[in-house]
């Protein structure tokens, strides 16, 4: 039997995770990618990307498992000011993840998986693949997926208006790579600290090229104090780094004293609206293709989904494909691997959109309660593993009041 030959556009987390899979199931798989390993490698930082339990165990299924001594997230410490007295705070409690979590920079990443992807026997190709060159894919593959992330080519894919929750930036974000941040002395942890009004901060371990470094994450509220980065030069972000941390979270700034950006490209400024796409674009000729993971659902950073949702939606994408055998991938097929994500994926980004607006009273009344409830510090901290258990108890003040007298009623035994 011929091999089915598939056409993946964009080398990143989900293109290169779903291109092995399929390669490791006997298809033909040609990816392209608008840049070279060694282009991204020498490039700037694009993410914070701290994958969690589950998604880093479909790239251990594939075996592409490759930085075993990256440092360790154990856990999410979470903290939210005193609104009237500086430098205290009002709501601090850390809780582990039953297990671990990762974050290895794109730039180590991606050409790894990329080299692999080629040793696996996957046909890789440099171009910045535009409508014409899509076309050209649908020539010769039976199905073209397109994995570009926030690049250009995703706007083919129109918005879906009944499941886009905002149609503008929610955050100014910064990203700040850096060495010589203190560690937490119990256990390490995304340190995720929320200043009502003007935005989040959060910082964790991570691999780089130079080695173990730590990831500065900053979400300021548009038109607020922490929406200050354009164009500033690499001194100058990393000084309003620490700056802000000063301002706001004196614990963190003690923290962070002595860090310098650990290369000249460790820092990235930038925004974007979250935005839910319809998962298939027609082409001028009629033909059709299929959108994938940041394509097709595109959350903001601050609940740190995009990289778990890339391999989730990869590994979903993946067994859609194998399941269809030999049945063609038509619209429908398209249409229904999608759905199938996105029964997933619609907790994911209703969870991070909520977490975007001010909180209301009853998660307020949760994340104070977890000071108190390891119980629910835990299961706060764990549902970043798996964030469709928010629904059972986070996102409704019904669930919330439910969950409460329960943990109580357990708690007062
Ligand atoms: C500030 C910030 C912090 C983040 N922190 C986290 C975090 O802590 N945890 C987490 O899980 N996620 C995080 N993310 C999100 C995460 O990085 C992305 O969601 C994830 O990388 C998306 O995967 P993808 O495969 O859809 O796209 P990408 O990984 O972005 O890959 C897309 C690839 O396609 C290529 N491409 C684009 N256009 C074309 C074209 N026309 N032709 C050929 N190639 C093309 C690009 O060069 C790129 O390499 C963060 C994002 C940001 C911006």
């Amino acid at each position: 039997m011929t091999q089915r030959h598939i056409t993946i556009v964009g080398a990143g987390q989900s293109g290169l995770q779903l291109g092995i899979g399929l390669l490791d199931a006997g298809y033909h798989v040609t990816t392209v990618s608008n840049r070279t390993g060694d282009e991204i490698y020498e490039g700037k930082v694009s993410s914070s990307q701290c994958i969690f339990h589950d998604a880093l165990e479909n790239e251990r299924k594939l075996g592409l498992d490759f930085w075993p001594e990256a440092p360790t997230v154990d856990g999410i410490s979470f903290t939210i000011p005193h609104p009237d007295v500086p430098g205290e705070k009002a709501i601090n409690w850390a809780s582990g993840l039953d297990n671990p979590a990762k974050s290895i920079d794109q730039r180590v990443k991606f050409p790894r998986f990329m080299e692999e992807f080629v040793a696996r026997g996957g046909e890789l190709i440099f171009e910045d693949a535009g409508v014409e060159d899509l076309e050209r894919y649908t020539l010769n593959s039976e199905l073209v997926i397109v994995a570009a992330g926030k690049g250009e080519i995703a706007q083919l894919f129109t918005r879906d208006a009944a499941r886009s929750f905002y149609d503008a930036p929610q955050r100014a974000l910064a990203l700040t790579y850096v060495n010589g941040l203190d560690p937490r002395p119990e256990f390490s942890a995304v340190s995720f600290n929320l200043i009502p009004g003007v935005g989040e901060y959060f910082a964790f371990p991570a691999l780089t090229k130079t080695g173990p470094c730590e990831i500065m994450v900053f979400e300021g509220i548009p038109g607020g104090p922490m929406d200050c980065w354009k164009g500033l030069s690499a001194e100058e972000h990393l000084e309003t780094s620490k700056s802000i941390l000063k301002t706001f979270l004196p614990w963190e700034a003690a923290r962070a004293v002595d860090v310098e950006l650990t290369d000249p490209n460790g820092f990235l400024q930038g925004r974007f609206a979250p935005t839910v796409r319809h998962p298939i674009a027609t082409l001028p000729s009629g033909r059709k293709v299929l959108g994938l993971a940041d394509v097709v659902v595109l959350n903001d950073p601050i609940t740190g989904q995009g990289s778990n949702n890339a391999s989730k939606c990869a590994a979903s994408y993946l067994q859609s494909i194998k399941e269809h055998g030999d049945g063609a991938f038509d619209s429908e097929f398209m249409q229904a691997t999608f759905e199938k994500y996105w029964n997933y994926a619609q907790h994911v980004a209703q969870w991070t959109n909520a977490l975007l607006a001010p909180p209301p009273p009853h998660v307020l009344q949760l994340l104070g309660a977890a000071g108190q409830s390891p119980e629910i510090a835990s299961r706060f901290a764990n549902g970043f593993n798996n964030p469709p258990d928010f629904q059972e108890w986070f996102m409704y003040p019904d669930k919330a009041a439910a969950y409460l007298e329960s943990v109580n009623s357990v708690a007062t035994q």
